[in-house]
């Protein structure tokens, strides 16, 4: 779609709950009171949530797309999202995607080893009874892994194992895959594709429309530190990926 389309932007949470202001990994914690309130703004300011399903089917099946689009992602599919995430989105019923690490389920984050606080992640009953509320889900490998620095047949077991594991949970096709860390080649972008994938979310800060193809979708990561104010410059700009112009043409949607 043309860059200069109005935008879509993928915002990538985390955690949310009450954390005891994190010093390291920032991006992977939001407090509920923050989140409520950016939560609030988006709804006042009328800002369409609109589901990662409806997104792809603007980029890339020529859907028009809405006002100041938002797709909400949460990754890692941690336990506290059901406590403090999903009241708040349903109140505004936002919808939201959150990708899981399929051979972890109903454990920990035990892939975060430089800190000793690990974070439950969802169980099977959990992940099943939020579906049935609405909740979509995709696939973030078995392990949480840096993809490029598997071997290639290690590589295609956590992507191609994550999805039937997901679906025979979900009695479902997982469509959507998102790289852990955002680590991924055109190796591994193809390998995603190959699983029968239909797109591939990635860790790189700019506006959705700036999808090179559906396997390397750009996120917005919201971070601990976000104030609403940081929040509306994390809508608002970062539109453009690092080392690209902005299209001649600007967007004549106002806001986003
Ligand atoms: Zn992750």
């Amino acid at each position: 779609m043309p860059a200069s389309s109005p935008r879509i932007s993928i915002l990538m949470y985390h955690q949310v709950g009450r954390f005891n202001n994190p010093r390291i990994h920032r991006p992977m914690y939001c407090d509920v009171g923050r989140f409520r309130r950016q939560m609030a703004w988006l709804h006042w300011c009328g800002y369409n949530v609109i589901s990662l399903n409806d997104a792809y089917a603007c980029l890339f099946m020529g859907r028009p797309v809405p006002r100041r689009a938002v797709v909400l992602t949460f990754d890692d599919g941690c336990e506290n999202f059901r406590e403090y995430a999903w009241p708040i989105l349903k109140a505004y019923r936002f919808p939201a995607s959150v990708f899981l690490v399929a051979d972890l389920i109903g454990h920990e984050t035990r892939w975060v080893t430089d800190i000793p606080e690990k974070a439950p992640l969802m169980t099977g009953e959990t992940i099943r009874s939020l579906h049935k509320e609405g909740v979509m889900f995709g696939a973030h490998t078995l392990n949480h892994v840096y993809l490029t620095r598997c071997t290639p047949d290690e590589a295609r077991r956590e992507i191609v194992e994550s999805k039937s594991r997901l679906e025979d949970l979900l009695g479902e096709t997982v469509s959507d895959f998102c790289y852990p860390y955002g680590d991924y080649n055109a190796q591994v972008a193809e390998m995603v594709r190959d699983a029968g994938f239909r797109c591939g979310l990635t860790c790189i800060r700019a506006a959705a429309n700036y999808a090179k193809n559906p396997f390397e979708l750009p996120r917005k990561a919201i971070s601990y530190g976000d104030t609403l104010v940081g929040y509306l410059w994390k809508l608002h700009a970062k539109n453009v990926p690092k080392g690209e112009k902005p299209p001649a043409r600007v967007a004549t949607d106002g806001f986003a």
